[in-house]
């Protein structure tokens, strides 16, 4: 994947962006998730989770399979509906909110999988990013198109092909530049590296840096490689069973040799 920096923000506060009553989209904003609980039928998939993620860090969600961190990123995203809890963006709970007003308050989800429509051109997957835009003009969608393919200079290339025809790494800059088109305010990653050579592995972590640093969004960052997602990470967190088990700075997790043997493996 190569993606060139772009001077202009990804939580950049479009005229377009949605706005409710979590707040306008555009700018920092802090995530916390406060005794969250949540799961599918009799399975208690989430049970009492506390993440904290400040405005414009990377937290890292570790844990082995089952732990729980994709129903966390589909509980935050309304996918699932939560049982107790808060959600706090910034300091509004979206708790219960479904997924569409979700995303209008401003948290993007790219889920695990890269899922691109591949019937669908690059250009036509974008758009599907600027659903939750309530108002703007043709030239700002334009516009922002634009400023993603200046992001992401191989999907400028191949605007008009089939998503298809991606590779796996351009097939997740497409998701991501989706999500950004979003305006966003918190970015949920679920596993961005899985499947990726890892040159493009790398590539991935290298973006996710960026935006956080350069553009202030605040990432939450799903990944069984945890050793690559500490080396990023502000803060993380380690979920088994359904329960945080440790949340520490990232450097302090990464030197915890007990708890990467039997947590983390590595
Ligand atoms: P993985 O890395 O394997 O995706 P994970 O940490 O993301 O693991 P989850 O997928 O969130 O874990 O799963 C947490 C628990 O919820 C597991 O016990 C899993 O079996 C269960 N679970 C997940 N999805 C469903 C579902 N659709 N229906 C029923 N149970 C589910």
């Amino acid at each position: 994947m190569s993606s060139g920096a772009n001077s202009s923000g990804a939580n950049g506060s479009g005229p377009a962006a949605g706005a409710d009553s979590a707040g306008t989209a555009g700018g920092s904003a802090s995530l916390a998730v406060d005794g969250l609980v949540a799961g599918y039928g009799e399975v208690i998939a989430l049970d009492g989770v506390t993440v904290t993620a400040g405005a414009g860090s990377i937290t890292a969600v570790l844990g082995a399979n089952g732990a729980g961190k994709t129903t966390l990123l589909r509980a935050v995203s309304g996918l699932i509906k939560t049982r107790r809890g808060q959600i706090l963006l910034a300091d509004h709970d979206v708790a219960g909110r479904g997924p569409e007003q979700i995303v209008r308050a401003g948290i993007a989800h790219v889920p695990e999988g890269q899922g691109v429509i591949p019937e669908l051109t690059v250009e036509e997957n974008l758009r599907v990013g600027m659903m939750s835009w309530r108002r703007g003009q043709r030239a700002d969608r334009a516009a922002a198109l634009e400023e993603e393919y200046a992001r992401f200079k191989p999907l400028a290339d191949r605007r008009r092909k089939l998503a298809s025809t991606l590779s796996g790494g351009e097939r997740q800059m497409l998701v991501i530049a989706r999500a950004l088109l979003a305006r966003p305010r918190v970015l949920l990653l679920d596993e961005p590296s899985l499947g990726l050579a890892p040159r493009v592995m790398a590539q991935v972590m290298d973006l996710v840096v960026r935006l956080s640093r350069e553009h202030g969004l605040t990432i939450v960052l799903v990944e069984q490689n945890a050793r690559g997602a500490l080396a990023i990470a502000d803060h993380g967190v380690v979920l088994n069973l359904g329960r945080v088990v440790a949340s520490a700075d990232a450097a302090t997790l990464a030197a915890d040799v007990a708890l990467r043997h039997h947590y983390l493996g590595f």
